[in-house]
């Protein structure tokens, strides 16, 4: 079926699902098999989520696509033929269809439709979810999966809408591609999504001014085709491999380092931190040694060494200084890229320091900064999303007494355990904040909260209950476990989106939940075995 040929949209049904990325869509799966009746809502024309968006030049996963796959059907991981190590974001979204199709999501998915409400409606005991289009659906379960990477971000600068040429956001990429040929190209944000799309607009345009205000560490990702040896490897034992996912701190089994960087001499220590670089893989990178995350003075010596990598690629020191970051590495996301700084010895690439000549406005032509104007044909901005709690927020979703999210997370964000919030019983968030989301291989992440959330409401319906939620006390404890794990690293130490630095007035308060996947797991696992402690259960 189409996007178009939908059914209409019932009046009430037992779930209701917000997004149709990984999460809504493994979210429709699974509560279908349960026998519950379920409506998604979803922005896009398609499945995807995420890589329906982001279309920019140069998207691409950096989780090896055998890892960044789902788990839930192993007929499904045998069947599917992965091309590459990091597949590209038409890969991945012709994955998403594909599923799709396969488990005959569309049918109970609406497309092109933003829900824009949904209230608590105590005597019934559900929600009202309103969408854009005046529909009203109830349901007793109201699900957000939403996307921590959603809710795309202009940056506040003076003047963006006086710019005569073309803009695009890389989150809001056109299904037709952009043609850069012979354009002058500016380009504002150096994060993952201004990494990857840098090298592949450089070698498209007449010419590209980069507009760094934060330099990123990424790494050479070392993308290549699969060979069929180790496709057949991990297909032989895929149910091993899920297990360790699962078990992991990020999702991806690595080696666990068992030595301090200060403990090391300085050769034995370029020799780790070498191979790997030449691995491509970050996860390696941050698993080097046991206190990158934690001691300052560890951090220094990945940060020295990728500063010297920095300037064995880069010709021109100056720029080469300008791309050094100066905040520990791993605190804001690291970067995985293919010829990034190598895009820099271009004499058609320039890189303008916002540090040194801050950005004044967005002027008819181009872009002015402190210094002088830059010309341009078009403007890219790759920078990023109000994340983990955008999508959450930018619904009027209303509690018991009428008590708005939005309002009650003014501070911050307050769950239990990422999954539900006090004061909203029955509405669950895949991936929300206050758990591992983020900081992981976000498939597992994504399953794992599917398969709880599908486990509370046969749990609820098996024992005749009729609502589950957070009670004040496991918030608040849960809050504070969460901000005492952020506490021993060194995470606030950066101004990242992971702290809500990058949007002017948001509370800066750490996020996803630093203690890893593996006991997440197993402490939410506890909590369901425990009858859902900390919960309040009502018939
Ligand atoms: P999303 O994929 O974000 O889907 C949410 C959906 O909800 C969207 O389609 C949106 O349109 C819809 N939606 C939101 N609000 C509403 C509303 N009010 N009404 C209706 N629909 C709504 N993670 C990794 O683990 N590894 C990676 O390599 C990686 N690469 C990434 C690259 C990019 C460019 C980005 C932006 C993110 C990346 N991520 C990565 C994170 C990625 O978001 C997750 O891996 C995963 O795809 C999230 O799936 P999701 O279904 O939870 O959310
Ligand atoms: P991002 O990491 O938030 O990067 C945004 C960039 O824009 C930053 O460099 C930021 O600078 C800059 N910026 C924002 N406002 C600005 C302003 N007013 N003036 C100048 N610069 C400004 O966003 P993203 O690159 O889209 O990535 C977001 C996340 O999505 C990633 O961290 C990652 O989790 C995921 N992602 C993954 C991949 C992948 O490789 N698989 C690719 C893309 C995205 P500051 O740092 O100074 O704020």
């Amino acid at each position: 079926m189409s996007a178009s040929e939908a059914q209409p949209t019932p009046r009430s049904v037992d779930a209701v699902v917000v997004g149709a990325g990984f999460s809504g869509m493994y979210l429709l799966h699974q509560l279908r098999e349960q026998g519950l009746s379920v409506v998604v809502f979803e922005a896009g024309t398609d499945v995807g989520g995420t890589w329906y968006w982001n279309r920019y030049p140069g998207a691409r996963v950096d989780v090896e696509s055998l890892a960044y796959s789902y788990s839930f059907s192993p007929d499904l991981e045998q069947e599917y033929q992965w091309e590459e190590r990091y597949p590209t974001q038409p890969e991945i979204l012709k994955y998403a269809r594909h599923v799709a199709d396969r488990f005959d999501l569309r049918r109970d998915i609406v497309f092109r439709t933003r829900v824009t409400a949904a209230t608590w409606e105590e005597e019934a005991g559900t929600w009202l979810v309103r969408t854009e289009h005046g529909d009203a659906v109830s349901a007793r379960f109201f699900v957000m999966a939403t996307g921590c990477l959603s809710a795309s971000k202009m940056p506040e600068i003076p003047g963006l809408e006086s710019f005569k040429g073309a803009t695009y956001h890389t989150a809001h990429w056109p299904h037709e591609g952009v043609d850069f040929d012979g354009k002058r190209v500016a380009l504002i944000g150096t994060g993952s999504s201004g990494v990857q799309s840098i090298p592949v607009i450089a070698e498209q345009a007449a010419d590209l001014t980069v507009f760094q205000r934060t330099p990123a560490y990424s790494l050479p990702a070392r993308n290549r085709p699969l060979r069929p040896d180790e496709i057949a490897e991990r297909k032989a034992s895929y149910r091993a491999y899920r297990q360790a996912q699962r078990e992991s701190a990020a999702g991806i089994p690595v080696t666990v380092p068992t030595k301090s960087a200060l403990e090391v001499s300085d050769a034995e220590r370029d020799a780790i931190y070498e191979a790997a670089w030449e691995s491509g893989s970050l996860v390696n990178l941050l698993s080097t040694f046991t206190d990158l995350a934690t001691d300052q003075a560890a951090n220094d010596t990945a940060k020295r060494w990728i500063h010297r990598k920095i300037h064995e690629v880069v010709k021109d020191s100056e720029v080469a200084d300008d791309l050094c970051p100066d905040y520990p590495v791993g605190t804001k996301r690291p970067c995985l890229d293919t010829g990034y700084y190598e895009t820099y010895n271009r004499p058609d690439v320039h890189l303008v320091n916002l540090r040194r000549t801050p950005l004044v406005e967005i002027t008819e032509k181009g872009v002015r900064t402190a210094e002088r104007e830059y010309e341009a044909d078009i403007i890219v901005y790759a920078t990023g999303f109000d994340a983990m709690t955008g999508a959450l927020t930018n619904v009027d979703i209303r509690g018991r007494d009428g008590v708005s999210l939005k309002e009650t997370w003014q501070a911050g964000p307050r769950t239990y355990l990422g999954l539900g919030s006090a004061g909203f019983p029955n509405m669950f968030m895949i991936t929300g904040p206050g758990s591992p989301s983020v900081l992981s291989n976000m498939v597992v992440s994504i399953e794992q909260h599917v398969d709880w959330v599908a486990g509370v409401i046969r749990h609820l319906d098996a024992e005749g209950l009729r609502t589950i939620e957070a009670t004040p006390q496991a918030q608040d404890d849960w809050v504070a476990h969460v901000n005492e794990i952020a506490g021993y690293t060194l995470y606030p130490k950066a101004n990242s989106w992971y702290m809500g630095a990058n949007v002017p007035g948001k509370p800066r308060v750490f996020m996803p939940y630093a203690g890893g996947v593996g006991a997440y797991r197993k402490r939410c696992d506890e909590v369901a075995a425990k009858g859902y402690e900390g919960f309040a259960l009502t018939v």
